[in-house]
């Protein structure tokens, strides 16, 4: 099937064609019979690389009204809104940032580019774009496996359908072993394929011999060298590429240091780029490894040098590229050679086997169509069994995706969004909407009767909902899933401002802390050696912390956690350079945006909170009625740590 025989607006078929697309892919073609073009809904899995951002297009292109792409990850967002953007005359939006509860309008857009979380609080906060929308496109629809936003994607699609039944859904997957079963659930036809744009060998290294799942076979004698870094030399030696993914940040560093010690190709400009403002370790680190033509690539460089890094090795100015697996996840940077080093990941307890799904994504990564013959991706078996690892990654099944929605954590939030949205207004309508979760479809949905109950226990008790003769959210529990936060972030916060509200002196160090000592913060891990430090530091700032720090109960090792974070941030505050940061406290510069980004975020939920509080409206004071409780000035401080945070990080 050509792209010239689709209904589709000549300037669209033009397009296309100028980017070299002119005859469908086989799994595409199916799609289309399928009736991804005819507003029919479709599950399509595929394999990494086979297409099926066309798919997508195919679809919203063709649909009667908008389109909303969903995306798990905000690095593909941006991905996905660039390529979209090039389409001719179409107005795309972009909806990312994950906790923002802005009520953003996309009215005026053809095309909405949006991460699930994005979509649910659009949805919680009534926002009319979205019903509008006319196609439906969830990417990498697998993620409903995934622990934390697994079932936000499942509860945002329950709702989507409930308010818009007519909708048109597309659902494009990895091939996973259930695929029928998501399609089933979805009423969805599925399109499911092997196919790949250009053949892909798999292998394990064992003892100086690569196997491939062909039969074939490979020497490489590593001599002196670790048995990666002579895989490396070889493909590049055939004018190839190599995607090294190990499990942790540290080795992507530290590898990529030890390959650009090896000089593989000069990229100058690359490093020069790169050392432009690099001002701390990682910057440094990296502009060195693109000397020698290597980069890295984990979630802790900064974003101007995500894509640097990205784009030169798409340019082939860096030969190699260690990566941690959130390269694999869906950024379009192949490889001739994809090395899978570590197949194992710390888990925090021990170590624990990659999923099958995960690395089959990472050798998906294998071969660029039209510029390498074929791809070819190898596991390193280093102190295990190449025999136990084939049998485990090799022509093996990936797992089952299976639903997450029987957790506290996700329970807790969507039942109170649930109640708070109007989608239902007492038990057996609630259950009606959980009924129609995927959950719901892969087992028995009675299964979450007592997990409800307990929830919904929680919310009552702490003023989020009330179980009269039917459900509802009150005011504070309508604010708290509007803003965005775990009801337990919300309890925490009506506890804390509380507090905050009776002490003398109340500071930005007060209100971050109140922040950061919450569900939806990660707070930075605490070194044995700064445990004392830090403290310290408690100790002599106690007047200004909520928490009785000299008469701490709970985990006061877990809350020199939150101080740390709210250091970070005092400071980022004041103006202290990333590389300072660095060195004080260990912490990477992407992660400082990360931080200040949730930051920002929080102190806005918890300003919405503090106003609702001091209105007087608030069901629940912490504190004695008859005291005299000060929102004003707690209120006011937060605006202003807010402020000043936006200063720093805008600029
Ligand atoms: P996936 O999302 O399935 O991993 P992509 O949609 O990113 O894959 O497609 C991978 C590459 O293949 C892109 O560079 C895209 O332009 C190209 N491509 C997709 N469809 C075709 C086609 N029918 N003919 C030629 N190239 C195509």
């Amino acid at each position: 099937m050509d792209v010239s025989d689709l209904s589709l607006a000549p300037k669209f078929i033009e397009h296309f064609e100028g980017l070299g697309i002119e005859s469908l892919y086989p799994p595409q073609a199916a799609a289309v019979e399928a009736g991804i073009t005819r507003g029919d809904r479709v599950v399509a899995a595929m394999p990494t690389a086979s297409g099926k951002t066309l798919v997508a297009q195919l679809a919203m292109l063709s649909a009667d009204g908008p389109a909303l792409y969903v995306v798990p990850l905000r690095a593909l967002a941006t991905e996905k809104y660039e390529t979209f953007s090039e389409l001719p005359d179409v107005s795309v939006g972009i909806a990312t940032g994950d906790y923002d509860a802005e009520n953003e309008s996309f009215d005026e857009d053809d095309i909405v580019v949006a991460t699930s979380e994005k979509v649910d609080s659009a949805i919680r906060n009534g926002a009319s774009w979205v019903e509008a929308i006319a196609c439906v496109v969830v990417d990498e629809v697998h993620l409903l496996n995934a622990r934390g936003r697994g079932p936000t994607l499942e509860v945002t699609l329950a709702k989507l359908r409930r308010l818009v039944p007519d909708q048109q859904l597309v659902a494009l997957s990895a091939t996973v072993g259930n695929a029928a079963e998501i399609a089933d659930w979805l009423d969805a036809e599925l399109v499911r394929s092997t196919w790949r744009p250009i053949d892909l060998r798999t292998g394990v290294y064992d003892d100086g011999t690569v196997t491939f799942d062909d039969g074939g076979r490979r020497t490489i004698d590593p001599g002196d060298d670790p048995p990666t870094t002579a895989m490396v030399a070889d493909v590049i030696d055939d004018g190839g590429q190599a995607l090294v993914f190990v499990n942790s940040r540290r080795e992507a560093e530290t590898f990529a240091r030890s390959l650009g010690a090896r000089e593989f190709r000069t990229a100058p400009d690359v490093a020069t780029g790169i050392r432009e403002g690099a001002t701390t370790s990682t910057g440094r680190a990296l502009a060195e490894a693109a000397e020698g033509g290597v980069g890295f690539h984990h979630a802790g460089l900064r974003a101007e040098h995500r894509s640097i890094v990205e784009q030169a090795f798409r340019e082939r100015d860096l030969a190699v590229l260690c990566a941690t697996p959130t390269l694999a996840a869906g950024v379009n940077v192949p490889a001739r050679r994809v090395i899978v080093r570590d197949h194992e990941r710390f888990t925090g307890e021990g170590y624990e086997p990659l999923p099958v799904l995960e690395v089959h994504q990472m050798f998906g990564r294998a071969g660029r169509p039209g510029l390498d013959p074929y791809g070819e991706a190898m596991l390193v078996a280093t102190g295990v069994d190449a025999a136990e690892l084939r049998e485990r990654y090799i022509g093996a099944e990936p797992e089952r995706v299976e639903s997450k929605l029987d957790s506290r954590e996700a329970l807790r939030t969507h039942v109170l969004a649930t109640l708070a949205g109007g989608f239902a207004e007492n038990r057996s309508e609630l259950d009606d909407l959980l009924s129609s979760t995927f959950f719901a479809h892969q087992r028995d949905p009675s299964e979450l009767t007592d997990l409800v109950d307990e929830v919904l226990s929680y919310l009552d008790a702490t003023g989020m909902v009330r179980r009269n003769d039917g459900l509802s959210a009150t005011d504070l529990g309508r604010l708290v899933s509007r803003v965005y936060v775990d009801p337990l972030t919300g309890a925490a916060v009506v506890e804390a401002l509380g507090t905050a509200a009776a002490m003398d002196r109340v500071t930005t160090l007060t209100v971050l802390e109140i922040i950061c000592d919450t569900e939806d913060m990660s707070t930075q891990y605490v070194r044995t050696e700064e445990a004392g430090r830090l403290s310290e530091f408690a100790m002599r700032n106690a007047e200004q912390f909520t928490k009785p720090v000299h008469d701490f109960e709970g985990n006061f090792q877990s809350w020199l956690a939150t101080v740390k974070t709210a250091r970070i941030l005092d400071d980022w505050i004041a103006g202290v350079d990333p590389a300072d940061l660095d060195e004080r406290y260990g912490v990477a510069p992407g992660d400082v945006r990360r931080l200040a980004e949730r930051a920002e975020w929080l102190l806005s939920a918890t300003e919405v909170i503090a106003e609702h509080l001091s209105d007087g409206t608030g069901t629940h004071r912490p504190t004695d009625p008859d005291s005299d409780v000060e929102y004003d000035t707690v209120l006011e401080r937060l605006q202003e740590t807010r402020a000043a945070l936006l200063d720093v990080t805008a600029e």
